[in-house]
């Protein structure tokens, strides 16, 4: 039997990514797709592809996989703040003259309504928060750290996986992913008496509900802009991502 002539490198950890595998098998059923997670989390979703976990080692570990594994395309569907996967993907793939498509959702704009503190970093988010704020953390516990020293403050910190390091005594752990509904939001925020909100912008319906339920309540948030990416070829859904794998995997022919 002859190799597949196409092999995709699917860089995931996103529900696009998930929804994207899905579409490629699907769409291409001759062609090779691998997908790669980070293993940030134990509980990895089941892509229906082939999948690999675990850092590749940096650009020049990333290089020799793309090399030795014969990819043809490159796809960068991870997280807008996965700057440096996403990083070693561009130059991985500019140094080989790799097709390379990152598959990023549109970042959230303030509505009418929204009483939105734009940052540029999670450093300066602990920094924006008041003296004696009760704050929502919703950040990851990469980043908690960034956090942590500012024991003037109550913190509700909510995380799929819980945090490496511990939180200060007075603060609250919420374990879990976020629901789809603001009332739960809501119903969360009032409890713990939250009075302002922390998020990255990260895009997309599905942690999405936090913030329609600070509209709700008229509670500030402070909104930490995505990094700023190397410059690659964008796709900002599924379905335009699969139009433009699907012109390069023409383009082949
Ligand atoms: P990051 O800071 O950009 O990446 C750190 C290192 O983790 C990379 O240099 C790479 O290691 C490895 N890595 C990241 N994504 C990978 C992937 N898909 N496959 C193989 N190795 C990967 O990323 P992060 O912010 O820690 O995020 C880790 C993963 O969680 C990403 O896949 C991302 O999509 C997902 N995620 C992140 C966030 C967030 O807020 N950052 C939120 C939701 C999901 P090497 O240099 O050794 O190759």
């Amino acid at each position: 039997m002859t190799e597949p002539a196409d092999h995709i490198l699917l860089l995931a950890g996103t529900r696009e990514a998930r929804l994207l595998a899905k579409k490629l098998v699907e769409t291409f059923p001759d062609v090779r797709i691998t997908a790669s997670f980070a293993g940030a989390v134990d509980n990895l979703p089941n892509l229906g592809v082939p999948t690999r976990v675990g850092g590749f080692g940096g650009v020049a570990g990333l290089t020799d996989y793309l090399v030795n594994e014969k990819v043809t395309l490159l796809v960068d569907a991870t997280h807008p703040f996965a700057a440096q996967m996403s990083g070693n993907a561009v130059f991985a793939a500019r140094s080989l003259n790799l097709p390379l498509i990152r598959l990023e959702r549109p970042a959230w704009t303030p509505e009418s309504g929204d009483l939105w503190q734009s940052v540029v970093s999670l450093g300066e988010a602990a920094d924006a928060l008041p003296a004696q704020a009760r704050a929502f953390l919703a950040i990851g516990r990469k980043d908690l750290h960034r956090f942590t020293h500012r024991t003037d403050i109550f913190a509700l910190a909510r995380m799929i996986e819980p945090p490496e390091l511990p939180l200060p005594g007075h603060w609250q752990l919420v374990l879990g992913r976020p629901p789809l509904s603001a009332s739960e939001e809501i119903a969360l925020f009032r409890k713990h008496r939250i009075t302002h909100v922390v998020a990255k912008n990260s895009g997309g319906r599905r942690s999405h509900a936090k913030i329609e339920a600070a509209r709700q309540l008229g509670l500030p948030v402070i909104m930490v802009d995505r990094p700023k990416l190397a410059e690659t070829e964008l796709a900002t859904s599924v379905e335009d991502a699969l139009r433009k794998i699907n012109l390069e995997i023409a383009s082949d022919f």
